[in-house]
């Protein structure tokens, strides 16, 4: 089985974990922005509905309050999964904010966030990635506790062509991104941050789907990043355009490589899943 997940975490614009503070901000300011994030997220939740792709969306609660105030979030994602990112995206581990969340604050933080999400996008079942992909041991047992279906923060070697979802230690099971070597030997990432930051040509990653023989592959992105880089702040039409472009591409080429292109939680009903 070759299949990929695309998935998106959407999340305050260029979100930025600041020492003492549990509550992320935007790079740049003082305070958390969303308009990067909207608009990043109508154009790739548009090139997802027109190219049939069911792909996997990671929310943070307060994006989606914010943003469904106006935006028709729930027809936007009528087609797509929705997961969990956290609430105020939040870093669990405390390991740039200094402050490690307890048991009872890593709890109230995925009850605040799961209860917006439910406000937002109906009740179901969901699952999760951490913010900063940092998860604690607190933070697992939380998500089991609560029954998420999954947790995927973790990054993997692809070895031998293969990365496959596994359990746990508490027995949540684990849908890792992964990361390989490409030509020249370096370490590349099936997140897109250096792609959008300018840093790798998108054919890097088609490549990395070519290596990929078995298993689920599991591409991310953050919403805004289309619009919006780390480093160099707004980024120009042009720019954005051949970002949609270049994801058009990368897509594309799942597609006519075989791969079967799902959400992670319909992967995970497939029998031979784990
Ligand atoms: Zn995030």
């Amino acid at each position: 089985m070759r299949a990929v997940a695309f998935t998106v975490d959407v999340d305050r614009d260029v979100n930025l974990a600041c020492q003492g503070d549990i509550c992320s901000i935007s790079n740049g300011g003082k305070h958390p922005r969303f308009t990067s994030s909207a608009k990043g997220l109508e154009l790739i939740a548009g090139l997802l509905e027109e190219m049939g792709v069911k792909g996997t969306f990671f929310w943070e609660g307060r994006t989606a309050e914010v943003l469904s105030e106006k935006m028709d979030l729930k027809g936007l994602m009528r087609r797509q999964e929705v997961a969990l990112h956290g609430y105020d995206h939040e870093d669990f581990a405390g390991k740039e904010t200094g402050i490690p969340l307890d048991r009872e604050n890593t709890g109230s933080t995925l009850d605040k966030g799961t209860e917006a999400l439910d406000r937002v996008f109906g009740e179901g079942a969901r699952g999760f990635r951490a913010p900063y992909q940092r998860v604690t041991d607190i933070l697992l047992d939380e998500l089991r506790a609560r029954n998420f279906l999954y947790d995927s923060s973790d990054t993997v070697e692809l070895v031998e062509g293969k990365v496959r979802p596994y359990r746990n230690k508490n027995g949540l099971p684990e849908i890792p991104v992964c990361w390989s070597r490409d030509g020249r030997g370096k370490k590349i990432v099936s997140y897109l941050w250096p792609y959008h930051e300018g840093k790798r040509p998108i054919a890097d990653y088609l490549e990395m789907v070519d290596n990929f023989q078995d298993g689920l592959l599991v591409i991310a992105t953050h919403s805004w990043h289309p619009v919006e880089s780390y480093c160099s702040g707004l980024r120009t039409k042009e720019d954005t355009n051949r970002d949609m472009a270049d994801l058009r591409t990368l897509l594309d080429h799942i597609d006519r490589s075989g791969c079967a292109l799902m959400g992670i939680a319909n992967h995970m009903r497939r029998k031979d899943a784990l």
